[in-house]
């Protein structure tokens, strides 16, 4: 990496940091009392086109890499706030770019990248199949110029918040198909008259402010023109897009474990017991800096496997790695920030608590920790299929 990627960085660094600035700790913490949507750092940060990183410049984005994309969402959780509010907008549009046709292209992503249309939604996870995603049930019957969806959708991130919808549904009955990653296929479907009109969402409170939900389609009603590719090929695109979610979703625990690591070093040397600060014990110390060295060396991982995909190589073992090094150092992290800070590390004023359930998330989502194992054990060590 030459001096001039590392300016690159450092400019884009402080100019992401500039805009958290302006929300502060106590912004973020009123937004999760309060279960709100984080609207106005979303707008800001859309408004300063770091949301449309990843979308080319013929299409009005910045055209940058997935490494940058990274670091502006790993500086988002750095900074004391949550990426997750907004970070799908970022990479959905990835599908579209990828297999949309020219059409499609042209009309959506110039919209996604000024912000006019929010695609932030993705609806993969069912209630019965959960991470077996080839055994999902939502149906998409095609009726002439248009297909009909039944099926329900589980933990739907940000719908209430998205105008588009990217949407994998069965178009092919699961015992008429010879590979079980055949018959899915995707749509854009917009939310904008499709709630209410064959679209339910109903919100779902979650330990963390994730504004997540549960999408009901019954006879919704989706031109056929919002097919997106072939039919038939949909969990193939979806594969697709992963690696980039990995190495992003790596990115905001990098970030993560990074504001633990300091707020909690800031705390260790100011907290005086004993007459000595506790910093100076080394049963703080240590974890201290067994939790710093864990998110560094997580970032290796993360950088490698970004660099690899900006570079068009294949990625999918990297991204796997980062995905899980980043997720188990942010939660190692958070737990040592509570230990160090103590019954303060409870208190909601010291944000310690908030960002500990945020960051937990990722051991489950968006792809579970066991997931990840299985991955590295069957594809990257050969050991024998498990399921
Ligand atoms: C807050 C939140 C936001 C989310 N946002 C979205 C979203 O926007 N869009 C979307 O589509 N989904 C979303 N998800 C869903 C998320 O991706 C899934 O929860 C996750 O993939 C796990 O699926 P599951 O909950 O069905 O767990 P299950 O598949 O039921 O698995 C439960 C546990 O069993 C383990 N397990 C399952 N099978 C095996 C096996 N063979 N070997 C070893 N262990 C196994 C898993 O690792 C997991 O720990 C979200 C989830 C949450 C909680």
């Amino acid at each position: 990496m030459g001096n001039e990627s590392v300016e690159l960085h450092n400019d884009l660094r402080t100019a992401v940091r500039e805009i958290c600035a302006g929300f502060p700790d106590s912004y973020w913490r009123q937004v999760d009392a309060e279960r709100g949507y984080p609207e106005a750092f979303v707008k800001v940060l859309t408004d300063a086109g770091f949301l449309a990183a990843l979308i080319p410049e013929e299409f009005g984005g910045s055209g940058l890499g997935v490494l940058e994309a990274s670091i502006i969402l790993e500086e988002i959780n750095r900074s004391g706030g949550n990426a997750g509010a907004c970070h799908a907008q970022m990479y959905i549009m990835g599908t579209v770019l990828r297999h949309g046709s020219d059409e499609q292209k042209a009309r959506y992503l110039p919209k996604v990248a000024s912000g006019e249309l929010r695609l932030q939604a993705f609806a993969v996870t069912e209630p019965t199949s959960g991470t077996d995603t080839t055994r999902l049930q939502t149906s998409a019957v095609r009726d002439g110029d248009k297909y009909v969806v039944n099926g329900q959708k589980l933990w739907i991130s940000r719908a209430e918040h998205s105008d588009l919808m990217l949407l994998i549904a069965r178009t092919t009955r699961l015992d008429r198909i010879e590979k079980k990653t055949d018959g899915l296929s995707v749509f854009l479907v917009d939310l904008r008259s499709a709630v209410g009109n064959g679209i339910t969402i109903r919100p779902l409170r979650t330990m963390m402010n994730h504004a997540t939900t549960e999408v009901f389609f019954d006879n919704l009603e989706v031109p056929a023109e919002n097919l997106i590719g072939e039919e038939g090929r949909g969990f193939r695109y979806l594969i697709d897009s992963l690696n980039a979610e990995r190495i992003l979703i790596a990115a905001e625990c990098v970030g993560d474990g990074r504001w633990f690591v300091q707020r909690s070093c800031a705390y260790a040397k100011e907290r005086v017991v004993f007459n000595r600060p506790i910093g100076q014990n080394q049963g703080i110390q240590f974890p201290l800096a067994r939790a710093h060295v864990n998110v560094e060396s997580a970032d290796l991982m993360r950088m490698k496997a970004a660099e690899l995909f900006d570079a068009g190589r294949p990625c999918g073992a990297e991204a796997n790695m980062a995905k899980l090094l980043a997720a188990d150092a942010s939660w190692e992290a958070a737990n040592m920030a509570i230990q160090t800070h103590g019954g303060f590390g409870f208190a909601e004023d010291y944000d310690i608590e908030r960002k500990f359930r945020e960051t937990r998330l990722y051991q489950v989502a968006p792809i579970s920790t066991n997931l990840i194992l299985s991955y590295v054990g069957e594809h990257v060590l050969g050991l024998p299929r498990s399921f």
